[in-house]
């Protein structure tokens, strides 16, 4: 039996429980990385959150099969069909064939995840995989008379349908109609302003790198398409839960929907969650600004990635969060503190049962409403604080960290009895080491690891590790 699970649904504008399609399983899809650089924080919000997300519905009961794309096939520098191509872009940049920019920054898109605690997806499927698929998309929206060709390339037809800003409110679609966007170059094969192009024969560059045979001529496939098929081949015709950023919704989401529904011939995917920007004080963040922030580069600064997730966690996904590094020290400091008291927490008593529930009701309560991630933080910090045994504390931190993944129980700093006692600065110094070995360790940082056992050292204080974690003794 699963738990009523509530999430706000942009499409319906309203929280409401989540009702999958087949009962007991969640069909999930998450718009992946288009891989010509590494990401920056403000696109692994997202995914962190998501990641948040998917493991709440384990949590929670439900069989989750979650499907992501890997955007590897050029795609244009703007949401409209103009600009630069992203992929060769990259590929000039750094002297390498497109294939081999795609490779480069699938690894590194993953080795982020993996410092953030996020679960790879189910299935992972890079779009060059299915160009068979998008062709025989094409080929169906054409015979049911919901594209067009022009020009060489293939169109969808926005006009063929009753409701196109599906994300909209009513103003915002009389809005929509009659605005124009700026970046938008108008492309003369179009009937409708709207109109996206499904495949392009005509590419505005003559020296694109990927193109694949179709019944319309040599090209490469639109951006939208892909998401559309990839998620149908692996999930079926029935979605329960779409997930990306907010800059997705329009035009990316809604054209998923236009093209799938037209396709399918009925509703498609149900709810849809979007994540909010990372803004700093300046603005929402990009790539496109020039120097952007990475894990790798918050790591180099002597961040543990995951206060970065903590630091998302504190903050509900709806919200714009705004990064500054004041703002991350302060999580930062807040989330070693958390650890190194968690650390010292003895493993003794029995488990008492009625707390453990008790408190793991709260939990939910936090987070099967709308995911409210910082409210679930708020019960670690009780779970920590309260008047239960430590045995209690210790099984109740370790189920929460199976949704939040933040580390709060893993192998850490634990103190052997008859220690003789450290000054509290020489063993604050000592607990902050052992964990930067421990995180050296596991990031197979060997020659680190071995420096701060040294370092260790030359203060008199030597460390051993047991099953039961890292352990230390002050020499005389
Ligand atoms: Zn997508």
């Amino acid at each position: 039996m699963q738990d009523n699970f509530l999430l706000y649904n942009t499409l319906t504008r309203e929280t409401e429980p989540i009702t999958p399609h087949e009962p007991g399983k969640i069909a999930m899809y998450t718009c992946g990385p288009t891989v010509y650089h590494y990401a920056h924080i403000g696109n692994l919000r997202s995914y962190i959150m998501e990641d948040v997300l998917e493991k709440a519905l384990r949590y929670a009961g439900y069989d989750v099969k979650r499907v992501m794309n890997i955007t590897d096939v050029g795609h244009l520098a703007s949401d409209a069909d103009t600009g630069e191509d992203k992929m060769l872009k990259g590929a000039k940049r750094e002297h390498k064939s497109v294939m081999e920019v795609a490779r480069f920054y699938t690894d590194a898109f993953f080795a982020d995840c993996e410092m953030l605690n996020i679960k790879r997806p189910d299935v992972v499927e890079p779009a060059t995989g299915c160009i068979p698929d998008f062709i025989r998309m094409v080929e169906s929206l054409l015979e049911k008379g919901y594209a067009y060709e022009a020009g060489g390339n293939v169109y969808f037809d926005t006009g063929k349908l009753s409701d196109y800003f599906v994300f909209s409110s009513a103003v915002e679609k009389e809005q929509l109609k009659v605005g124009v966007r700026d970046d938008v170059e108008e492309d003369r094969n179009k009937r409708n302003k709207n109109d996206f192009v499904l495949w392009f024969t005509r590419s505005k560059f003559e020296d694109q790198a990927l193109k694949w045979d179709s019944p319309w001529g040599v090209g490469y496939p639109g951006w939208h398409i892909e998401c559309s098929c990839i998620a149908i081949r692996h999930l079926g015709e029935y979605m329960d839960l779409h997930c990306g950023g907010v800059d997705n919704i329009f035009p990316h989401h809604t054209n998923e929907i236009a093209q799938s529904e037209a396709y399918l011939g009925h509703r498609w995917c149900r709810h849809w969650f979007h994540v909010n920007h990372l803004n700093d004080q300046s603005g929402k963040m990009s790539k496109s600004k020039g120097d952007f922030l990475t894990v790798s580069l918050l790591k180099e600064k002597g961040y543990d990635p995951l206060a970065y997730r903590m630091f998302c966690l504190q903050s509900h996904y709806r919200k714009p969060l705004v990064f500054s590094f004041e703002n991350l020290d302060n999580a930062a400091a807040a989330y070693g503190k958390l650890v190194r008291k968690i650390a010292g927490i003895a493993p003794e008593g029995e488990v008492d049962q009625e707390a453990f529930e008790e408190y793991r009701s709260r939990f939910k309560e936090a987070l099967f409403g709308d995911l409210n991630t910082s409210m679930a933080i708020t019960v670690v910090y009780d779970v920590v604080k309260a008047d239960i045994s430590g045995g209690t504390k210790l099984a109740l931190l370790k189920d929460f960290d199976r949704v939040l993944s933040i580390g709060l129980t893993k192998e850490g700093a634990v103190l052997p009895e008859n220690t003789p006692e450290a000054d509290e600065e020489l063993e604050r110094f000592i607990r902050e080491k052992i964990e930067e070995r421990a995180l050296a360790k596991k990031s197979k940082d060997f020659g680190r690891a071995d420096a701060i056992r040294e370092e260790l050292l030359a203060r008199g204080v030597a460390i051993k590790d047991t099953r039961e974690g890292t352990v230390y003794e002050l020499q005389h």
